[in-house]
């Protein structure tokens, strides 16, 4: 039923001999457009054309991918099939409601014909012309609408199950998006928790080897290292105060000066 109703779409955007395009672009992957010319015997200006055509009303969805050598890009298509399918719903409820229009009309109002010429007339306009032909001169007769109203009905009958089926796929279709995007959801969970997992372990690999670093004991030749180090510090100390002093001799006439330049303000 789906790929009747896709081919439909199909015949109503392009036209009758697109028809074998929808069959093609019916694929969960993208379709090359070189292997849709190939598979059709048509040019790819001819494929390309058809694929704008039904893309014009977002019927259809593509990706590109860069030949590298020759530095050009490849199309690949693929089918939206619920944009399809609301897009067939919508025509068909637009004709429903032209023949419970039609149905209406004939239910309610005349209709005049001249049955010699078979034209249809409405009433205002039978009246206009007097009820008698112009062509021919015959006088008008009230037409007798039972027939084209049968065939209305059954033509209303045929949409209406048709929109039934349609808006049963459009429920399939639905259900499948639903499911995918669920399926998706799932995965990314699954990568998180797998991500989050892999932090914690390197995280406790880490506390690990820095508690054994800790409980090391020193060994004589650190704590030789350690008693260097600290006659060290206590050197350098003594340079550091040295600077200390020199500074603040230096930084008296500055600050002055700031003072100074800051009362001028
Ligand atoms: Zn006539």
């Amino acid at each position: 039923m789906l790929r009747k109703f896709l081919k439909e779409v199909v015949v109503i955007v392009v036209g009758k001999q697109a028809e074998e395009i929808a069959d093609l672009l019916n694929s969960k992957r993208y379709i090359n457009e070189f292997l849709i010319a190939k598979k059709l015997e048509i040019t790819i200006n001819q494929t390309r054309n058809i694929l704008y055509k039904i893309s014009d009303h977002g019927l259809v969805s593509s990706i590109r991918k860069k030949d590298k050598r020759k530095g050009w890009y490849t199309y690949f298509w693929k089918i939206e099939i619920l944009k399809s399918l609301e897009f067939l719903r919508n025509i068909l409820m637009k004709k429903i409601d032209q023949i419970n229009y039609q149905i209406k009309s004939r239910e309610t109002k005349e209709f005049y014909i001249c049955e010699r010429c078979n034209i249809e007339f409405n009433e205002e306009n039978a009246l206009l012309h007097n009820f008698t032909c112009n062509e021919c001169g015959d006088i008008f007769v009230i037409r007798d609408n039972t027939k084209l109203l049968r065939e209305f009905k059954r033509k209303l009958d045929k949409l209406s199950k048709e929109l039934e089926f349609v808006n049963t796929e459009i429920e399939k279709e639905k259900e499948k998006i639903e499911k995918s995007k669920l399926k998706e959801i799932k995965k990314k969970e699954k990568e998180k928790q797998k991500a989050k997992k892999k932090v914690s372990k390197k995280k406790i690999i880490k506390k690990k080897v820095v508690k054994k670093e800790t409980k090391k004991k020193p060994t004589k030749k650190a704590k030789e290292k350690s008693k260097k180090k600290k006659v060290i510090k206590k050197k350098t100390k003594k340079k550091v105060v040295k600077k200390k002093v020199k500074n603040k001799k230096l930084k008296i006439p500055q600050t002055k000066k700031k003072t100074k330049s800051s009362k001028k303000k």
